[in-house]
Order: C-alpha cells, then sequence, then structure tokens
C-alpha cells in the first residue's frame, strides 16, 4: 500500500473506531441511551468489520475501483449562452457571489460574522458566552452544516471543537480532506441551553427550536451564498430539516442529493445537499457509521475524491 492509502486508511479506522459518549448530551438522555442501547463488544466489531470492506473497496487501484456512486441529482451543468441584444448603455454591476474571489468571500464572510456576534435578535443572544459564527475556507466547495454551538463551541465561539467535533474532524480527514479546506458551520449562531441561567453547566445543550431556527437562518443563508459551495452535507435531522425545508424523517431525507433552495437568496448557481447523521449521534449508536460513511462516499464520488493516489 501507497503512504497516502496507508494515511488514509488511518483516518477511517480512527473514525470508525471511535466511540465515546458524547458530550453535548443532557445527561438524562445519556442515561437513557445508555439504559436503552449500551455499547456492546458485539456492537463494535460489527461496525468495523463492514467499514473494513467499505474502505478496502474505496482504496483499490483505479482500475479495478467500482464505478462511483452516481448522485440522483447531477452536478449543475452550465447554462447555454443567451442570445446576444442590443447593447444598451452598461452599468457596472458588482460580482456575484458565485463570482467573486476568495478574498472578496472572505471580506463578506467577515462582515456577517460581525453582525452575527453583535446579534440579539433572540434570547439566546442574551444568554450565550460566545456568538459561534463559523469558519472555514470562503471558498469551499463542501460545507459541513450542523444545528447549532454546544458548550465547548460557546466558550471558545469556534464550530464543532467538542467530542462531536473531534469526529467529525475525522469523518473529514477519512474523505481525504482538511478541516481548513471546507466550511463549517451551525444553523443556530448561539448556545440553545436547557437551562439558559446556567452556561458553565455541562450537559446543558439542546437543540434549537423552531423560533430560533427562524431567526437565525438568515445568517447561514446569507453565508452558504457568499461562499457559493457546490456540497453541503446537513449533520443531523435539525440541520437536514431546515434546510431542505422538508419535515421528513433524517432517515428518510439522508442518503441522496437534494437541490437546496433558500428562503432569503436566490443561489447564482445550484447546491446540492446531502443530510447525514450528526457526529454526535454518531458517538452514541457506532453501529450508524457505515451508513454515514456511504453518505460520504456520496459526496466523495461526486466531488471526485473517492480515489486515493495509487
Ligand atoms: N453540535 C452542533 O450541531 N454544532 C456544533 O458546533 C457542535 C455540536
Amino acid at each position: 500500500m501507497k503512504d497516502s492509502v496507508r494515511a488514509l486508511a488511518a483516518e477511517l479506522k480512527e473514525f470508525l473506531c471511535t466511540r465515546e459518549e458524547d458530550d453535548l448530551m443532557p445527561a438524562a438522555q445519556k442515561a437513557a441511551a445508555h439504559a436503552s442501547a449500551p455499547y456492546t463488544a458485539a456492537a463494535v466489531p460489527a461496525a468495523q468489520d463492514h467499514l473494513t470492506i467499505e474502505f478496502a473497496r474505496t482504496a483499490q487501484p483505479a482500475a479495478a475501483a467500482p464505478a462511483p456512486v452516481q448522485p440522483l441529482l447531477q452536478p449543475p451543468q452550465p447554462a447555454p449562452a443567451k442570445t446576444a441584444t442590443a447593447p444598451g448603455p452598461q452599468t457596472p454591476q458588482p460580482p456575484t457571489e458565485a463570482a467573486m474571489n476568495k478574498s472578496e468571500k472572505q471580506v463578506l464572510l467577515d462582515q456577517i460574522a460581525s453582525e452575527i456576534r453583535a446579534c440579539k435578535r433572540c434570547p439566546l443572544g442574551e444568554t450565550r458566552l460566545n456568538a459561534v459564527p463559523g469558519e472555514g475556507n470562503p471558498a469551499a466547495e463542501l460545507m459541513f452544516i450542523g444545528e447549532g454551538p454546544g458548550f465547548d463551541e460557546d466558550h471558545k465561539g469556534r464550530p464543532f471543537i467538542g467530542r462531536a467535533g473531534q469526529l467529525l474532524d475525522k469523518m473529514i480527514a477519512a474523505m481525504g480532506l482538511t478541516r481548513e479546506q471546507v466550511f463549517i458551520a451551525n444553523i443556530a449562531k448561539c448556545h440553545p441551553m436547557v437551562n439558559p441561567a446556567n452556561p458553565e453547566a455541562h450537559g446543558n445543550d439542546r437543540a434549537p427550536n423552531a423560533g430560533e431556527i427562524a431567526v437565525c437562518r438568515k445568517y447561514i443563508e446569507r453565508q452558504i451564498a457568499a461562499i457559493s459551495p457546490k456540497y453541503i452535507v446537513a449533520l443531523g435531522g435539525v440541520a437536514a430539516k431546515a434546510l431542505i425545508s422538508d419535515t421528513k424523517s433524517l432517515g428518510a431525507l439522508r442518503g441522496k442529493f437534494h437541490l437546496l433552495h433558500l428562503d432569503s437568496v436566490e443561489l447564482k448557481v445550484p447546491v446540492q445537499i446531502l443530510a447525514t447523521y450528526h457526529p454526535a449521534a454518531l458517538l452514541r449508536n457506532p453501529n450508524w457509521k457505515k451508513d454515514a460513511w456511504a453518505d460520504l462516499q456520496m459526496v466523495m464520488a461526486a466531488m471526485g475524491l473517492n480515489r486515493p493516489q495509487a
């Protein structure tokens, strides 16, 4: 095996073998999860076996590799050239987001981040320690979007840096990418707490509610428009339902690409979105990792990332 394949195999193995508990679960949920689905010695090897097979398949030399998984929606084709019309006086137009260069996108994202940090449009703005706008490559082809910051993110002002974030890092690495190459953000920009009076308490996290999502969604929509990614991975049911604007279960939404439509912004270039399990859910249910990996492989195939160099 070549070094690059070995490195990818190590990243994937690490992702597949992770079985820590989720920091973000309220204590009562943790107890319930333990009672109903304890980690058993049998469960983990089963997940590993499947994923070892999946990885071995991907790591084969290009000639023997299977045909890439086809997304249900094909990547957007360039629009046909429009018929020329009579030239008139031209007013210079500002570049659309898709046409902006990386530093112009960064300026716009910084502006959005400043607005988020000053935002008090919902009660979460009063109780957060830090707003968490998101971070990464302003010109990323791929965005990962979760539901909202937890304890660690609230304390540091950065997305996905707790245990769920460490697993997300492994998922990204298993795809052959780095955190710096993608953009990571959340639907809600401030920490939704069960007890907002105690931001220092662990196990105090909850999902953002519909009202909080409605107030906050203009920020993620503007970030998506600014970055103009080709693909988005929605992490978990809350992000998937909010972005795909569908009330179906995550199980019904995941495993295929959807064309993204935003409420407040018209996207100049189509964006395909795929939903998968939230890394926190994967920490609780490691046997879901094989399905999450299949989802990520769809994205890799669509992006042409699924063949490590032989
Ligand atoms: N869970 C999320 O959805 N987002 C984070 O940033 C951290 C945990």
